[in-house]
């Protein structure tokens, strides 16, 4: 029996998952972040990801047949020509790279999805500026870094990771503009994800009992793992997730970019995936509700008839996708006193902003909206799901898997293929 080890470095922890090659679940592993104290990151992920080999049951772990991993996008960091960190790593969300926008705006394309303050590249032009560059050779992401202490070779990525650090996923090549700067440091070469890149260290795969010819393969990102484990794989179909914010991706025969509203597209095999984000969603429902509110009240509406409310649901003014107005006022009024009432507002005004998004992203040339899957936290939701079939128009099912670890695992058994 084949298996193939998927590893998910997420925002709350580290989950790995092994799956036999009919994409059945094995094991299931879980490792969560500290909650308190200061702690060095690098030693942190590189002591999870050695106790999460550890916990992959013995009989599994002799017959793995390759290994891939997720990183958080844009969590980046530098290491010397061994491949030791010089400096901490920056994460997802650090915006320090915010003092680079406007030399970055000289740089690269209008409207180029690297100009923010938390992309790669200017997290990368940033780190120039800091005392220990002297000291390092290459750039790398978090999953390229973690890749690095399983096979042992240094400046490999891929296109997803790549994507925010500039690389032209149509072309397969840094861009002129990228390459014409010259940047003092060894930017990773870039393959696509899944592809093999060299045998698990001997001594890894000796001391935990790996076979000797395991496979790791290049990583993805956290939400493209999760997309993956969702299910959908045809143009038209999309994976809706209902977390904190609301985010919507729709697999497109077509690219489509606008950075007005945060719009762009990741490849996928031949295919692209399309999506944006807006700041409507749960943590507007956990503002107003508990969970257990949310679970009652949500069974108590008729999603038979329409809330004749018309709510555009945000804690704070300003959204950037599918409208995109950073002064947007929330729309919460008029309260009705039944809070079953004021919950069918909010979960159809957040269904009504779900379907704008889709409309928007079919308008700038995507393919159309055929079914949508759903994950996060108001996936289980089954009113919320009878809402949003009605203003979508389209099926709406729960995700076949909701684990970014199970798409690294499926990466890991056959890459992108299937894209096509
Ligand atoms: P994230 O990872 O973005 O923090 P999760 O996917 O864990 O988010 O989902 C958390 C969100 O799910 C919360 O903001 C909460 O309001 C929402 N949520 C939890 N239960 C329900 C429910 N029954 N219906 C709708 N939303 C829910």
């Amino acid at each position: 029996m084949n298996f193939y080890l998927g590893i998910d470095f997420g925002t709350s922890g580290v989950r790995g998952v092994v799956i036999n090659q009919e994409g059945c679940t094995q094991a299931e592993i879980k490792y969560a972040w500290p909650s308190e104290g200061v702690f060095d990151l690098v030693t942190t992920w590189e002591t999870a990801l050695f106790w999460l080999l550890r916990q992959v049951p013995e009989p599994l772990r002799r017959e793995i047949e390759a290994i891939a991993i997720n990183g958080t996008s844009s969590t980046v960091l530098l290491t010397d020509a061994a491949g030791k960190p010089v400096d901490a790593p920056l994460l997802y969300n650090d915006a320090r790279g915010s003092v680079v926008l406007e030399q970055l705006r000289d740089i690269a394309p209008p409207h180029h999805n690297v100009l923010s303050a938390t992309s790669s590249l200017a997290k990368l032009l940033w780190m120039m500026g800091q005392p220990s560059f002297k000291k390092a050779r290459y750039f790398l992401h978090q999953a390229d870094w973690l890749g690095f202490l399983l096979h042992g070779y240094l400046g490999i990525s891929d296109y997803h990771n790549a994507l925010k650090l500039g690389y032209d996923v149509e072309q397969l090549k840094y861009p002129a503009w990228l390459e014409k700067l010259q940047l003092p440091i060894q930017l990773p070469k870039v393959l696509t994800p899944g592809t093999p890149i060299a045998k698990l260290r001997p001594e890894i795969a000796t001391q935990f009992n790996f076979p000797n010819d395991c496979l790791v393969c290049a990583g993805t990102t956290d939400s493209i793992a999760a997309f993956l484990a969702s299910g959908a794989k045809s143009p038209g179909e999309a994976v809706t997730s209902l977390g904190s914010t609301l985010v919507v991706k729709l697999l497109s025969r077509t690219r489509v970019e606008d950075s007005r509203y945060g719009i762009y597209s990741h490849r996928l095999g031949n295919l692209w995936l399309t999506g944006g984000a807006s700041n409507t969603g749960g943590a507007v429902l956990k503002h107003f509700f508990s969970a257990a509110e949310l679970e009652r009240l949500s069974g108590e509406i008729d999603v038979t008839q329409t809330s004749g409310l018309d709510y555009y649901p945000l804690l704070r003014p300003g959204d950037r996708f599918p409208i995109n107005d950073p002064d947007l006022p929330p729309r919460l009024e008029p309260r009705p006193d039944d809070p079953v009432a004021f919950l069918h507002g909010l979960l159809e005004g957040m269904a009504r902003i779900e379907g704008r998004g889709y409309d928007l992203l079919q308008e700038m040339g995507a393919d159309t909206l055929t079914r949508v899957y759903t994950a996060g936290g108001g996936a289980g939701n089954s009113a919320w799901s009878g809402i949003r079939e009605g203003v979508l128009g389209v099926s709406v099912v729960s995700s076949v898997h909701t684990e970014a670890a199970f798409g690294s695992a499926l990466l890991a058994m056959r890459g992108v293929d299937g894209f096509d």
